[in-house]
């Protein structure tokens, strides 16, 4: 691991290394807008940050506030229909069956919203390595030998293994 751990703040999502080993990653953006570079360089650090975008991608935005319109609507729904239990108004059953396209819908937009963070971790891997820079430490990985038993760079710093190709 780094000699030195980033601040959580300035760290996001997990991936995983070339050697399938599950690491966090630095968040470029944030250590940009906090000007807080690390060993990254200032002016590579602002490219970096360019490259992945400012803000959240629009199928981030439409996920999380499907989800949380859905997850809304669930508790409105589920209050009703508590009430009309206990007034016996529904069964058990009909309770039950009433709830299912609330939670089917509720779970599918979480899931999308997971699937888009997902990539924005992906993302911000593989442009970390498209400017030669350790996704984990910040640390800069160019000119380094590849291993020829599976075609990974080793980082010095944290040891984490990244495809350079990737
Ligand atoms: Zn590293």
């Amino acid at each position: 691991m780094a000699k030195e751990e980033p601040p959580p703040r300035q760290q996001t999502g997990r991936i995983k290394d070339a050697r399938g080993r599950s690491v966090r990653e630095l968040d470029p953006v944030v250590m940009h807008l906090m000007h807080r570079p690390g060993i990254i360089p200032q002016d590579t650090l602002g490219d970096i940050a360019k490259d992945i975008g400012f803000g959240t991608t629009k199928g981030v935005r439409i996920a999380f506030w499907g989800w949380i319109v859905c997850l809304v609507c669930l508790v409105i729904a589920l209050a009703i229909l508590l009430t009309r239990l206990a007034n016996g108004a529904i069964t058990t059953r009909r309770f039950i069956v009433s709830l299912v396209p609330y939670c089917g819908i509720w779970t599918s937009f979480f899931g999308f919203w997971i699937g888009a963070r997902n990539n924005r971790h992906k993302r911000i891997g593989s442009i970390m390595l498209k400017y030669l820079r350790c996704p984990h430490c910040g640390y800069d990985i160019r000119g380094l030998p590849v291993d020829p038993s599976d075609g990974a760079t080793v980082c010095p710093e944290c040891g984490c293994a990244w495809r350079l190709g990737d």
